[in-house]
C-alpha cells in the first residue's frame, strides 16, 4: 500500500509542477486547456486518495513506531477529508478555480469587481459546499482551515489574534506619529536585482542544484524534496520587493529542501502546516534579513549591485527596509500593518463561508473595514478587495496562517536566541548558516512528523503564544523610531 501512496504523492508533485508552469511560462492561450488538464489530474488524485482499498488499509494496519504512526495520521486525515467530498464537486472546484485566476487578473487590471462577481460567487458556493461536506455537521469554515493548518480552529485563532491586535494597533499608531525614514531612491536594473537575489538565496542556504529562481506575477515557492522552486518579481524603481520576496520564498524552500530525505514522496515529505511554513519564510525575511545585524552584511552587497543607490550606510539601509507607512497592499506592508491586513481578511472570509456576508456585499464590507482599521478610503478595487489571488483560487481558511506564522516565528526566534547567543553578531558577519542549521534541526528535518503546535512546543520548550512576537516588535520598532 505504501507504493500506492508514494505514486499518489508523485502524481500530486506533478500537479504542482503544472501549477508552477501555469504561473511562470505557460502561453496565455493555453489557459482553457490547462484548466482541463489540471481538472483531469485532480480527478485521478481524488480517486486514488479515496480508493476503498486505502480506506480498508488505514482502518486495519497496526503502525510500528513514530514515523509510521505519523504517516498513518496524515493519510487518515486526508482520506476522511477527501472521501467526504463528492468527486464531481472536487473536479468542478479544480476547473472553476483554475479559470477564475485568469478572470480575476483581467478584472483586477480593469479595476472592475462587477466583472469578477459571477466567478467569485461560484468559487464561494463550491467551497462552502465542500466545507459543509467535510465538516459533516460541524462548522464549514473550521473544516476549510484544516486544509492549511490541521488542528486549528477559528475560535483558537480569535484568541491568538485578540492578544496581538491591541498592542499592534497601539505600537503602529506610535510609529506613524514619528517621521518616516527615507526610502531607497534610484534606478535598480533587473539584471542586478536578479544577480543579488541569487547571491542572497545562496547566503540563506537555498540549494540551487535542487531548485531554481524564475520571474512570476506573484512570488511563490512550489515543490518538495529534490525539486523546490521559487519565483520573484522585479520593480526597477524599488529593489526591496524583489530581494525580500526572494528571501521570504527561500525560507519556504529551505524548509522543503531540509525535510529528512527518508520522508520524500510520502505523507511526511513536506512542511507540516501553512502556519509553520510561513514561520520559516517570515523568520528569514523579518527577524533575520530585516535585522540591524544583517543590514551590516547586506549593505556591501547592495553597494556591489547598485552603487550608491544601495543605501548611504548600513543603518540607513536598515531604516529603509523597515519603513512603516500607510498603504493599501498587504504584500507591500510592514511587519506591523501586515497582521492587521490578515485579521481583516480572516473576519471577512469567515463571514463569507458561514453565509453571514454575501459576495455582492464583500467589496463594501472590505472598504468599510479597511477605513476603520487603516484610516484610508479604498479608491479602487485593485487596491482593495481584488488585490490578492487567494479568494479567486478558493483558498478560504489560508489567510490566518500568515499571522499565525508570524506568531510561530516570534517563538522560534526567541528560542534560537537562547540557544545560539548573540544572533545580531552572527547576522552582522553574514553568518546565516548557524541560524539556518538551528531551524533545520528543530523544524525542517521533521517534515510532517509532529503536528504544528507540538513541533513549535518541542522547538521552543513552551506552547506557541503571541508574547515573544510582541516583545520582538516592541523592541525593534522602539529602536528604529526612538519611541
Ligand atoms: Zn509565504
Amino acid at each position: 500500500m505504501m507504493t500506492f501512496v508514494r505514486e499518489t504523492c508523485a502524481l500530486a508533485e506533478l500537479a504542482g509542477r503544472a501549477g508552477w508552469d501555469q504561473e511562470v511560462m505557460m502561453p496565455a492561450g493555453a489557459a482553457a486547456q490547462r484548466a482541463e488538464e489540471i481538472a483531469a489530474l485532480e480527478g485521478v488524485l481524488h480517486a486514488r486518495r479515496t480508493d476503498p482499498r486505502l480506506g480498508e488499509w488505514i482502518a486495519t494496519v497496526v503502525p510500528q513506531g513514530a514515523v509510521e504512526r505519523a504517516s498513518l495520521r496524515e493519510l487518515r486525515r486526508r482520506y476522511q477529508r477527501d472521501s467526504r467530498v463528492p468527486a464531481d464537486l472536487a473536479v468542478a472546484l479544480a476547473r472553476v478555480t483554475s479559470q477564475a485566476q485568469r478572470i480575476w487578473a483581467e478584472a483586477r487590471a480593469a479595476d472592475d469587481m462587477a466583472m469578477f462577481l459571477p466567478t467569485l460567487r461560484e468559487v464561494v458556493a463550491l467551497r462552502r459546499q465542500e466545507g459543509a461536506a467535510i465538516a459533516d455537521g460541524g462548522d464549514p469554515y473550521d473544516a476549510l482551515i484544516q486544509d492549511y493548518e490541521p488542528g486549528m480552529s477559528a475560535a483558537r485563532l480569535d484568541e491568538i489574534f485578540a492578544a496581538l491586535r491591541g498592542p499592534i494597533v497601539d505600537l503602529r499608531a506610535r510609529v506613524l506619529d514619528r517621521p518616516a525614514p527615507a526610502p531607497l531612491e534610484g534606478h535598480f536594473p533587473q539584471g542586478a536585482q536578479l544577480a543579488l537575489s541569487e547571491r542572497l538565496a545562496k547566503t540563506f542556504g537555498y540549494d540551487l542544484d535542487r531548485g531554481r529562481i524564475d520571474l512570476a506575477v506573484h512570488p511563490f515557492c512550489s515543490g518538495s524534496g529534490a525539486d523546490v522552486r521559487v519565483t520573484t518579481r522585479v520593480d526597477e524603481s524599488d529593489p526591496l520587493g524583489c530581494l525580500f520576496s526572494i528571501i521570504h520564498e527561500v525560507g519556504h524552500a529551505c524548509y522543503e529542501q531540509g525535510v529528512d530525505p527518508a520522508y520524500a514522496l510520502g505523507p511526511l515529505g513536506g512542511g507540516v502546516s501553512m502556519g509553520v511554513h510561513e514561520s520559516q519564510s517570515r523568520i528569514f525575511e523579518n527577524q533575520m534579513a530585516r535585522s540591524f545585524g544583517f543590514a551590516q552584511a547586506l549593505h556591501p552587497m547592495m553597494h556591489d549591485a547598485f552603487g550608491d543607490a544601495g543605501g548611504a550606510s548600513p543603518e540607513a539601509l536598515w531604516r529603509a527596509v523597515n519603513r512603516v507607512e500607510q498603504g493599501f497592499i498587504r504584500t507591500e506592508s510592514d511587519e506591523l500593518s501586515y497582521n492587521l491586513h490578515i485579521m481583516m481578511r480572516f473576519d471577512l472570509e469567515r463571514d463569507l463561508i458561514r453565509g453571514d456576508l454575501s459576495v455582492e456585499d464583500l467589496e463594501e464590507a472590505w472598504n468599510t473595514r479597511f477605513e476603520s482599521d487603516f484610516g484610508l478610503r479604498v479608491p479602487r478595487a485593485s487596491l482593495g478587495v481584488l488585490q490578492d489571488v487567494h479568494w479567486p483560487v478558493g483558498l478560504f481558511g489560508y489567510f490566518p496562517t500568515y499571522a499565525l506564522g508570524n506568531v510561530y516565528a516570534g517563538c522560534l526566534f526567541d528560542a534560537m536566541g537562547r540557544d545560539l547567543g548573540d544572533l545580531e553578531a552572527l547576522l552582522a558577519a553574514g553568518e546565516v548558516a548557524p541560524l539556518r542549521a538551528w531551524l533545520g534541526a528543530h523544524v525542517h528535518c521533521h517534515g510532517g512528523l509532529y503536528e504544528a503546535e507540538d513541533l513549535i512546543t518541542r522547538a521552543c520548550g513552551a506552547a506557541p503564544d503571541a508574547a515573544p512576537l510582541l516583545r520582538y516588535l516592541e523592541a525593534k520598532f522602539s529602536r528604529l523610531y526612538a519611541l
